[in-house]
């Protein structure tokens, strides 16, 4: 049964390219090769079942030409922290009457309007009760269109904790699905995400923005209690990825080993020199502040969480700033469900305006996510024997990085999957 699952989705992850053994040939005006950190001029991408097979400058025999001389091509994007289930209006209070079927609805409505963004790869850093997971199944099986989806499932996290929903009083016993306590306690949560097909492993070391009752500078989970949580994950062959803004969160979440801090806004310089030492990616999701400022309260968002973002946001921005400046292992994040999906590209402009280059950031969304994705030998970069993932857009965004704000055509394994009308 499950061999036969991997198969469908290799299957479907790898062949969905034109007719079989037809080759394409697409001429680019410009082409963006992150691993160089170049733009190249009029080269040819020779594609054929879906892979890469050669970057030159003359089009093979026979091959059938896709024409965008014009154009700038460039890798699919990666955001490597969506939550696909969510809507941005969903508010607080509102969002308890959304039942989980409705999630997995707009989930599906979701991946595809991120897909159609450009973001051709997505890690869902949590949905409750699999719908993440279930979008990925459908979309690897073509019932529904949207990027590949690295799935965490459950949110893994303490009793009152950011990961667990603290909207009811005691009577109604509202307990999220991944909430544990004790090390032992919280393998066994993580063993069941596992049991139920998630490819990442997510839990919260410290308080949020979003939720009622915890602090986002406190930490939650002791060390013992988060090594429990990556030791399970990483023995299973899954990264972990810690949702984690407070300071001393940050730095005990890296020590414990997680592959990836999300948010990181509090972090200092000895978190960020931590964080280079141990290779721990940085996931600041600098944008999404900028919905939360113009429109939460009339999203619904609490008045606690909007206290709390202007305790947290201007100083995530400027500690982006210092790590950009360090050289910290940074991935593009946005937290899109915070804000609306589709709109992720929106992050690049406020990367660059807190000391990115247009190259870094897009890096951060390319090679650098496949990086930390695991993924980078098939994801990331348009290189020869690489899945023909790609995007066109006109103009250079180098020059301006917003022109990924407005994609023309997007391609998943070398199959046309969106043309701006
Ligand atoms: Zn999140």
């Amino acid at each position: 049964m499950m061999k036969t699952f991997i198969y469908l989705l290799l299957l479907s992850t790898f062949c969905r390219g034109a007719e079989a053994n037809e080759v394409v040939a697409i001429k680019a005006g410009r082409l963006l090769d992150v691993d160089n950190s170049k733009l190249l001029q009029d080269v040819v991408l020779t594609v054929v079942d879906g892979q890469i097979t050669n970057t030159g400058n003359t089009v093979p025999a026979g091959a059938r030409v896709l024409d965008f001389s014009d154009k700038t091509v460039l890798p699919g994007l990666i955001d490597v922290h969506v939550h696909l289930s969510v809507n941005a209006y969903d508010g607080s209070y509102e969002s308890l009457g959304i039942s989980v079927p409705a999630q997995a609805i707009s989930s599906a409505a979701n991946a595809l309007k991120t897909l159609q963004a450009g973001f051709t790869t997505v890690r869902s850093a949590g949905a409750a009760n699999y719908t993440d997971v279930a979008t990925r199944d459908a979309i690897g099986k073509g019932e529904i269109t949207g990027p590949r989806i690295l799935a965490a499932g459950n949110f893994i996290g303490m009793t009152g904790g950011h990961c667990d929903t603290n909207l009811l009083a005691p009577e109604f016993g509202q307990r999220d699905p991944g909430v544990a306590d004790g090390p032992y306690a919280l393998r066994a949560k993580v063993r069941e995400n596992a049991k139920y097909g998630v490819d990442v492993i997510k839990f919260c070391a410290s308080g949020g923005v979003m939720t009622k009752g915890d602090d986002p500078g406190t930490q939650e989970l002791t060390l013992e209690e988060m090594q429990a949580i990556v030791d399970e994950g990483h023995r299973m062959h899954k990264k972990v990825l810690a949702h984690a803004h407070g300071t001393e969160a940050i730095k005990t979440a890296i020590r414990a080993g997680v592959d990836s801090i999300e948010h990181a806004s509090l972090i200092d310089d000895d978190g960020i020199k931590l964080a280079k030492k141990n290779g721990t990616y940085l996931v600041f999701d600098v944008y999404n502040d900028e919905f939360i400022r113009e429109e939460g309260r009339k999203a619904g968002l609490l008045e606690e969480t909007l206290a709390k973002e202007k305790l947290v946001a201007d100083a995530q921005r400027e500690n982006f700033r210092r790590a950009v400046k360090a050289g910290a292992k940074i991935a593009f994040g946005t937290d899109a469900g915070i804000y609306p999906h589709g709109e992720n590209a929106k992050q690049f402009a406020w990367m660059v305006k807190y000391g990115m280059t247009p190259m870094q950031a897009i890096q951060s969304a390319t090679i650098d996510a496949a990086t930390l994705l695991g993924k980078d030998k098939q994801l990331g970069s348009l290189a020869v024997g690489k899945v023909a993932d790609f995007i066109v857009v006109s103009g250079d965004p180098l020059a301006n990085v917003q022109a990924l704000e407005q994609v023309d055509k997007v391609f998943v394994a070398g199959k046309l999957v969106y043309s701006k009308p």
